[in-house]
């Protein structure tokens, strides 16, 4: 049986490369690829696409999944041998429902979607796209196809990112969230609004880069297996555990930006690097689901990032970076600039109360989509229409309206945006664990130590990588089932303490 269990290892390995190579070849076409490298570029990862994932559904790897069932059984469900068997079989009989024709086409059509998206956007020619959104819509439909018997036709695809989550949950518990955050934006709008001028001065590039990579550095994130670069559309990638890169964009004329965005991705990346060395080139090796991934960029760079315990650390070191423009800001003053609640139409820049209503208008429709009651063409103004409902404004371009964001064009439409929302419901829930269990991390945090916060974390959840479900750890960390509460309270003190409300 370990002669099995190694013959399987050696198998998901090469497969693991062939994954790795494909994210390198993609993290190069977003940092450095010259524009004329686009199109062989977007046929060179669909090959190694599809060469991984004929590897994967390969009937051998079926079959040593068969054979390996009994010593899966005989071991304990938490032990990281019958993890990676459990896990693998998991993936294994999803990959086999779609076939590698079908992941190569999608695999091609993304990549000339998201070229095409790329000039389109700045162009706000919403005409351009509209034809590679409608075959990205068909063939979001043709993949979910592959799975038949779901209860809504978003569930495969929600499934791929989050597993275990319906459109029916998420639907329900989405509703429950927005009765809180309506009323609060309601609240905290009708206050006078926090300046944030400061924020929009001049900052010179170089400075920002430099003050964003300490500030990660301190957070724990390890330069001897991860680097930071400039892209139009930051990401974290991972070509090994001892390869975790992030990529930031700047804005001279807005410290948010580059600041919080390096934070970010350095949650992702913080995550990826505390996996279990054992898991490297397996399935385990990954994260939980794009909704605990989220939690954890979010935890940094919010729930750390933006509290006030952290920048009265960081606070005077950023001043002696920028004195020009914040000598004579106040610690105080900053801290409300950067938790400015606000009605605004960019979910990347939005604050932590309205960051949610964006996600859920996303959510919602692409649920609409892909059941047929909405088409592509009305799109744009569904948009707007839901925006204004929901946040009250709305883009009159689709520039910052429909098009603003990469995830419909170089990828399905359908389990793309609940992740987020999950995301900032379970990083309040770990966290507040988290401080019960050590009540001292504020006070390091203070001093601009994050050790005790990351160990807990390392220890309850990046440790873990792949090997339970975004339920199961949740259930371990919290001893219960996903609740809004602690996120709807950690929102209600936060900005009501900051709004005086
Ligand atoms: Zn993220």
């Amino acid at each position: 049986m370990e002669n099995k269990l190694k013959k399987l290892k050696t198998r998901l390995i090469e497969i693991d490369d062939l994954h790795g190579a494909a994210a390198l070849l993609y993290w190069d076409q977003a940092t450095y690829m010259p524009p004329g490298g686009a199109s062989a570029r977007g046929r060179q990862m669909a090959t190694l696409e599809r060469l991984a994932h004929e590897k994967f559904t390969d009937p051998v790897i079926g079959n040593l999944l068969e054979e390996l069932r009994p010593y899966e059984e005989s071991l304990s469900y938490d032990s990281n041998e019958a993890s990676l068997i459990r896990v693998t079989r998991r993936e294994y009989e999803k990959a086999v429902k779609v076939p590698p024709a079908f992941t190569e086409k999608f695999s091609v059509h993304s990549s000339a979607s998201y070229e095409v998206w790329t000039n389109a956007r700045p162009a706000n020619d919403f005409a351009a796209v509209r034809p590679y959104l409608q075959k990205t819509l068909d063939l979001s439909r043709q993949l979910a196809d592959f799975f038949p018997g779901y209860e809504h036709i978003a569930d495969p695809l929600i499934d791929f990112a989050d597993y275990g989550m319906k459109a029916s949950t998420l639907r329900s518990l989405f509703d429950e969230l927005r009765k809180q955050l309506v009323p609060m934006v309601e609240a905290l709008t009708a206050q006078p609004a926090a300046d944030d001028s400061c924020l929009r001065q001049t900052f010179p590039e170089k400075q920002q880069l430099a003050f964003g990579l300490e500030i990660i550095k301190r957070l724990g994130y390890d330069f001897q297996r991860g680097r930071q670069d400039k892209t139009p559309h930051p990401f974290m990638t991972k070509f090994s555990l001892g390869d975790v890169r992030i990529t930031t964009r700047v804005q001279e004329n807005d410290l948010r930006e580059a600041l919080f965005g390096a934070m970010h991705e350095a949650g992702h990346a913080l995550y990826e690097q505390g996996i279990c060395e054992e898991f490297e080139g397996t399935p385990l090796a990954d994260g939980a689901s794009a909704g605990v991934h989220e939690s954890q960029s979010r935890l940094w760079e919010n729930l750390v990032g933006r509290s006030r315990a952290f920048w009265q650390f960081f606070y005077t070191k950023l001043q002696d970076v920028f004195p020009d423009q914040l000598k004579a800001v106040s610690l105080e003053t900053f801290y409300r600039a950067i938790n400015k609640v606000e009605r605004s139409l960019i979910r990347t820049a939005a604050d932590e109360v309205t960051y949610n209503l964006h996600v859920m208008i996303r959510f919602g429709l692409e649920l609409e989509l892909l059941e047929g009651n909405l088409t592509v063409a009305d799109l744009p103004d569904a948009w707007r229409e839901r925006y204004r409902r929901n946040l009250g404004i709305a883009s009159e371009n689709d520039r910052d309206g429909v098009m603003q964001d990469m995830h419909w064009f170089s990828s399905t439409i359908g389990g793309k945006f609940q992740g987020y929302t999950l995301g900032n419901i379970m990083g309040a829930q770990f966290y507040e664990v988290a401080l019960r269990a050590h009540p001292e991390i504020l006070d390091e945090m203070k001093g601009g130590q994050f050790g005790t916060l990351l160990n807990w974390l390392k220890e309850n959840i990046y440790q873990h990588g792949y090997k339970y479900t975004a339920a199961e750890l949740v259930e371990r960390i919290t001893g219960g089932p996903l609740r809004i509460e602690p996120y709807v309270h950690y929102l209600g003190k936060k900005f009501g303490e900051l709004y005086r409300l």
